[in-house]
């Protein structure tokens, strides 16, 4: 058999728009199907027991390790509290996401979309379910306009599971499913469980592929993410063509290992024929390698004729490439994703280990700036807000330091002890009083400081003492 070029052919231009043809992939069994199962019922089991999880944080603080708390503005995972201060390590977290799916592009291709997505996982077990009740693609082909009730009660219960397991990360899990089953939910839960449910249903149920086609648009910019290096799922067309069917005798020389039985078709899950090339449409879930590595098993042939590989590795086993070594794993853009995945890890780490668990703001007066007393004396008024983020209950002191020794006093308080519950904020009124000493210009710098049970200095702001010029 001469090898042919490893150049990958490239599928007719679609039109703009054409109506959706239904597809009813077909079964199949394979290593690529054992390790989307597992995905599938580990990705299941992590998004409806995640927040079941206990997490002890003391008296008055939720026991859920996850939970997105939107009224008492925090979200808390595990040991973490994030406060809206701190929302800029959201953000980190989100570059970490980001980059990391741009890295696992440039390694593994689309293996996110056909392995570990949201709308795949969903897709696929409405699509067990559809097997379970209307039987394998022939029999679901007989069945198509018919109407089986069973299967979109089962698929309205795992959206209304979806949604409810949704609704858990938002509030009490066990409160909320209690809410549900007797009637008490409202408002935004309600509504935010309806729209789920409903999305759910349509989106696995009928959209399907249409949402990685036009919706999606990871699928559609993933393309540049590529390089030859790049492991996706490719049809060797050097090693399957010239294609067609086996003959009596199977007889396979001087023509491809291609048999043209298109397996790899009917169990797409989005219905293209990867031997037209790299497509768009194509999820890299791997499923046309299971059918047809069993093809090839049967005629006695090598398999991975589809293989998951580098179009560097392809060239290099046709003889498009004659000299070579098999594709690294560090390029350039691994590099550069790598470097920025690990900087902003550090980054968001780094803030994470040193945020501030106390936060003091202080707002000067300014209408007026300052009060002469009759005592001659100038006084200063400021409000301080000061929120204890620990776990615990905190103990504060305040003190006051500048050069001309001013005097202080918490208005509504006999002495300076401030005791903060965990997770709360308190606004003081503080009126500083002292004189203003000639050579100071009108304003002397202040300094304001909360002070540990120990009067060790825990936190020190600065601000002005104003008066007369
Ligand atoms: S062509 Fe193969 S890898 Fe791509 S979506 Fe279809 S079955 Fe999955
Ligand atoms: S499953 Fe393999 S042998 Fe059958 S049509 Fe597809 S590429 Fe050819």
């Amino acid at each position: 058999m001469q090898p042919l070029p490893p150049d990958v052919p490239h599928a007719d231009p679609k039109p703009l728009y054409a109506s959706r043809t239904k597809i009813h992939p077909r079964r199949i069994s394979g290593s690529f199907r054992k390790l989307k199962d597992v995905m599938l019922w580990g990705f299941l089991a992590l998004y409806h027991l995640s927040p079941w999880l206990p997490w002890d944080r003391g008296a008055n603080k939720p026991d859920q390790a996850i939970l997105f708390d939107i009224s008492g503005k925090r979200i808390y995972l595990f040991n973490l509290e994030i406060w809206p201060h701190d929302i800029y390590m959201l953000t980190g977290i989100m570059i970490i996401a980001a980059v990391g799916l741009f890295m696992s592009a440039a390694l593994i291709g689309r293996a996110w979309c056909g392995f570990a997505c949201f709308q795949t996982i969903w897709t696929d077990l409405f699509m067990k379910v559809e097997a379970f009740i209307e039987g394998d693609r022939n029999a679901r082909i007989r069945l198509d306009h018919a109407k089986r009730g069973a299967k979109h009660a089962i698929w309205l219960m795992i959206s209304a599971f979806f949604a409810l397991s949704f609704l858990w990360y938002f509030g009490d899990a066990a409160n909320q499913t209690r809410e549900l089953f007797s009637g008490e939910i409202g408002g935004w839960s309600l509504v935010t469980f309806l729209t789920l449910m409903a999305m759910t249903y349509l989106m696995a149920g009928f959209a399907r592929e249409q949402v990685c086609f036009y919706m999606c648009p990871y699928g559609r910019f993933q393309g540049v993410m590529f390089d030859e290096h790049s492991k996706v799922v490719t049809y060797e067309s050097w090693r399957g063509e010239s294609r067609g069917k086996p003959g009596k005798n199977r007889d396979f020389e001087n023509r491809g290992h291609c048999v043209d039985c298109s397996l790899c078709v009917q169990v797409c899950p989005t219905g293209i024929d990867i031997r037209d090339g790299q497509q768009m449409e194509c999820i890299g879930c791997a499923l046309c390698i299971d059918a047809c590595n069993d093809v090839m098993e049967k005629f006695g042939l090598p398999k991975n004729l589809i293989s998951y590989d580098s179009a560097h590795n392809i060239a290099l086993r046709s003889g498009a490439k004659k000299v070579g070594t098999l594709s690294k794993f560090w390029r350039p853009r691994t590099f550069i994703y790598g470097f920025i995945l690990l900087a902003t890890l550090g980054v968001t780490s780094y803030a994470l280990h040193t945020r501030d668990l106390l936060e003091v703001n202080i707002m000067k007066d300014r209408a007026p700036f300052y009060v002469t007393l009759s005592s001659g004396q100038i006084q200063n008024a400021y409000t301080l807000s000061i929120l204890n983020k620990s776990n615990q209950t905190r103990h504060y002191s305040i003190d006051v330091n500048a050069t001309n020794q001013p005097s202080f006093q918490l208005i509504g308080q006999d002495d300076n002890h401030i005791r903060l519950e965990s997770g709360k904020v308190t606004s003081l009124r503080l009126l500083v009083r002292g004189e203003m000493p000639k050579d100071a210009y009108g304003t002397l710098p202040l300094e304001i400081t909360l002070r540990d049970p120990r009067h060790h200095p825990i936190k020190v702001e600065e601000t002005v003492f104003n008066g007369p010029k």
